[in-house]
């Protein structure tokens, strides 16, 4: 790795003070660093200024509104979620997604917002820069081809975040500030299908808040493959959110990620009402295959992967029904 190239650092206290320093031609956020800060010591990005929205005025704060909506503000880190009581009774999936990145030492300095907005990742992009310069570097930067995807005029880098599809599944929508005010989306509509430009940002915006609605009557769950179970991005992650009534499925949404260039739905709507067996379950897979584009973008083989994710998908589902 290189050293940090030269930058200026900013730190607004307030939420207007961020959005105004992001205006500065060539500023990008700072939140917990664990994403950024090894990128662009491989040399990936060289950012004039860094805006630090880790001094911003509540934007840590979690709350639960009188309706019962969970606020979860930006700067709060990954370890402040995954223990937080409130999340652990009424959204356990998101607290457990949160509990499963990476190690302990980056959970208590990574946010969620650096979580959701994280880079994506590919054999061919985090490398030194020597290494990338050696291959003529790639599609996603600096270079003008992609390995994976030879002759594609898309970038094909994976979205590798937990955290998203756990609060996907939970009908989370995204709160946005920026330089034409506030702004709320649906959380899947933070992100696009493209390796080299996956998140809906526009220029100087920056995440705010993720609100989460009141999940009474749903069982949830996330669940992830990594090659070390201590510290690892995953190869694929499920996240289902069930509803039973009595044999049959009354409401079912299923998110993935580490399988394509963002987080995604997939479409379930066609199994609520049916009852959970073998047919059922083959359905979903099919679902869950029909989404997923497993490509060569990690060491790990990419049929171990696409296997992998459509076991999990269908055990995921199995172990909600069964009360697990
Ligand atoms: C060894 C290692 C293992 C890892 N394992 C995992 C893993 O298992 N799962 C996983 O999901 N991640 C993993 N990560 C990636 C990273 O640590 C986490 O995703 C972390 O949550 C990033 O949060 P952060 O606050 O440190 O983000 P930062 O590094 O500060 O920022 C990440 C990106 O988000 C942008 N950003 C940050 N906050 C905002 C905001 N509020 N609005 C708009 N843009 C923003 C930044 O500009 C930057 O582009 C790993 C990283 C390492 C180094």
């Amino acid at each position: 790795m290189n050293i940090l190239p030269d930058f200026r650092t900013l730190r607004p206290a307030s939420l207007s003070d961020a959005v105004a320093a992001l205006a500065t031609p060539g500023a990008e956020p700072l939140a917990g660093g664990t994403d950024l800060l090894p990128n662009l010591r491989r040399g990936l990005g060289r950012p004039e200024t860094l805006v630090d929205l880790t001094g911003i005025n509540g934007f840590a704060a979690v709350s639960v509104g009188a309706d019962g909506t969970l606020r979860l503000g930006a700067g709060a880190t990954l370890e402040a979620i995954a223990e937080d009581a409130r999340i652990l009774e009424s959204w356990p999936a998101v607290a457990h997604a949160a509990s499963l990145v990476a190690g302990p030492s980056h959970r208590a300095a990574a946010t969620l917002g650096g979580n959701l907005c994280q880079d994506t990742r590919c054999v061919f992009y985090n490398q030194s820069e020597w290494w990338r310069s050696g291959n003529g570097f790639c599609l996603k930067y600096e270079g003008d081809k992609c390995h994976v995807v030879v002759k594609s005029d898309r970038c094909y880098a994976t979205y590798h975040g937990d955290v998203a599809p756990a609060l996907m599944v939970l009908n989370a929508s995204a709160e946005i500030v920026g330089p034409k005010g506030l702004r709320q989306v649906a959380l899947a509509d933070l992100f696009r299908e493209s390796g080299a430009e996956h998140l809906t940002l526009e220029a100087g915006e920056v995440l705010a808040a993720v609100l989460v609605p009141p999940a009474t009557g749903w069982v949830t769950a996330y669940f992830k493959v990594r090659v070390r179970d201590a510290i690892d991005f995953p190869l694929a992650g499920v996240a289902v959110a069930l509803k039973r009534d009595g044999n049959v499925i009354a409401g079912l949404r299923v998110a993935i990620t580490g399988t394509n260039s963002a987080p995604l739905m997939v479409p379930a709507d066609a199994l609520w009402g049916r009852p959970w067996n073998d047919e059922t379950a083959e359905a979903l897979v099919q679902a869950v295959r029909k989404v997923s584009n497993v490509l060569k973008t990690t060491v790990a083989g990419v049929k171990y992967r696409r296997r992998v994710l459509l076991a999990v998908a269908r055990k995921q589902m199995d172990d909600l029904w069964n009360g697990k």
